[in-house]
């Protein structure tokens, strides 16, 4: 397997998609290619994290 270039959804910047994380997504049974580059999932994640903290704030 090779290292694949792929174009993030949200960014629009390339990223690599390495024979390694294919491997791992195949073993998971995982059919999607990932849609975004590591920085946009890590925002997402981190404004999830910041969306609960902030309702349990309120509650
Ligand atoms: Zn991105």
């Amino acid at each position: 397997m090779e290292d694949r270039t792929l174009i993030c959804q949200d960014c629009g910047k390339e990223f690599v998609f390495t024979a390694g994380e294919q491997e791992f997504y195949k073993e998971k049974g995982f059919d999607n290619e990932p849609k975004r580059c590591k920085e946009c999932r890590d925002n997402k994640k981190n404004q999830r994290r910041q969306f609960r903290t902030d309702r349990s704030y309120q509650e």
